[in-house]
């Protein structure tokens, strides 16, 4: 073993003392430069550019994003952030503890008191859900869950299908809209036993709608909130112009399939792509055609922009199971949403009101 001198030891602790007089003095001119330049980072991690305020972060399963310009942009972060974590502590239902994860523990046990949040969300998802014909339905978890699409991203370890007889069974006995009552005057929602509901489609559309709603009372007039590519505006941006937000190529992920520029709207993007596993040569996506119990593989991705975020979330992951000519039927009961789907071959259908808009890049 070595022994270190007295002198050796001095010297020792000399360089120590440098090293961390020279660490202290380069924090301390960061944090000079930082208080100083035209980014001033707050402890609550927000970014202060002139008046516009950013942070992202990560919730609800995914990375998000906010941008909003006005005299109170920080406040307006700091309380957007806040209700995203709210609702995301609400309405995720694999977290045991979350309101919709006690909802449906109590299916098939009567009427239960649920927030304001969820009766929103119920409205819109079983009225999508009766206009599409159960193409889509808010309680497809059972089915989600057998099928082994839990809540990762991107592609999802390899497993063999289930088995048709499990398919049918589930469908019969854990899936149907008709079977989730709503009392809106009342707040309160009744299950029938076996029912769970899944808001994985509707969740971050409808956070959108109310991040939005609450960076307008901080009057805020330029804003784009990201959530994992589920995108709101709020009017233009600075300069003027339209926010101009890209399509992912379905395909080569890095890559921009085209631009759709957007005002004070939502846009919201399905996608095979997003989660998905493979078998036997074959690709699984996460999005299942309720009448099948089969996941739909016709589209590789359908975005929609909507005038509100939880019907961009929602009408997008509906028409990825209807595609262009049921889906053109839907949206007759939905003024102001355009959709763009793209199919397997890379082939595009885009609705009239967005066809003279949308800048195809590929
Ligand atoms: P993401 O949330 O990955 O951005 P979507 O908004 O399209 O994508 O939502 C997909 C989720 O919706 C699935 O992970 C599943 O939880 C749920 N889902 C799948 N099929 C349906 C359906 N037919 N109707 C309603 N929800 C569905
Ligand atoms: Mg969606």
């Amino acid at each position: 073993m070595q022994r270190i001198g007295c002198k050796e030891l001095d010297r020792s602790k000399r360089s120590l003392y440098l090293l961390l007089f020279t660490l202290t003095l380069a924090l301390a001119v960061i944090g000079y430069r930082a208080t100083t330049s035209i980014n001033d980072v707050g402890e609550d991690g927000i970014v202060l550019t002139g008046d516009t305020a950013e942070k992202s972060g990560f919730a609800m399963g995914t990375y998000y994003k906010l941008q909003l310009t006005g005299e109170h942009s920080r406040k307006a972060v700091a309380a957007c952030i806040a209700e995203l974590e709210r609702l995301d502590a609400l309405l995720d239902r694999f977290d045991p503890r979350s309101e919709v994860s006690k909802l449906n523990a109590r299916a098939g046990q009567g009427w239960v008191e649920v927030s304001p949040d969820i009766i929103s969300i119920l409205e819109t998802t079983l009225d999508v859900a009766i206009k599409s014909r159960g193409a889509y339905d808010p309680s497809i978890a059972a089915l989600v869950d057998l099928w082994g699409f839990r809540e990762q991203r991107g592609k999802i370890p390899d497993h063999a299908p289930p088995s048709p007889q499990q398919i049918q069974q589930v469908l019969r006995e854990n899936v149907g809209y008709q079977k989730v009552q709503m009392d809106a005057v009342n707040n309160r929602v009744s299950l029938a036993a076996g029912i769970v509901l899944d808001f994985g489609s509707a969740a971050k559309g409808y956070a959108l709608d109310r991040l939005t709603a609450l960076a307008k009372s901080f009057e805020v007039e330029h804003g784009l909130i990201d959530l994992g590519g589920n995108i709101g505006v709020i009017g233009v941006r600075q300069d003027g112009k339209p926010w101009n937000i890209a399509v992912r190529h379905p395909r080569e992920l890095g890559e921009v399939f085209g631009v759709i520029p957007v005002k004070d709207q939502y846009l919201a993007t399905s996608g095979d792509y997003q989660r998905y596993f493979t078998w036997d040569g074959r690709r699984y996506p996460h999005i299942i055609d309720p009448h099948t119990g089969y996941p739909t593989t016709d589209y590789a991705s359908v975005t929609i922009v909507a005038p509100t975020g939880i019907l961009s979330d929602v009408l997008s992951t509906a028409l990825f199971v209807l595609g262009p000519e049921r889906g053109a039927d839907l949206l007759t009961h939905y003024p102001g949403v355009e959709a763009l789907y793209i199919d397997q071959n890379m082939q595009v259908t885009i609705t009239p009101g967005l066809k003279d808009v949308v800048q195809l890049v590929q």
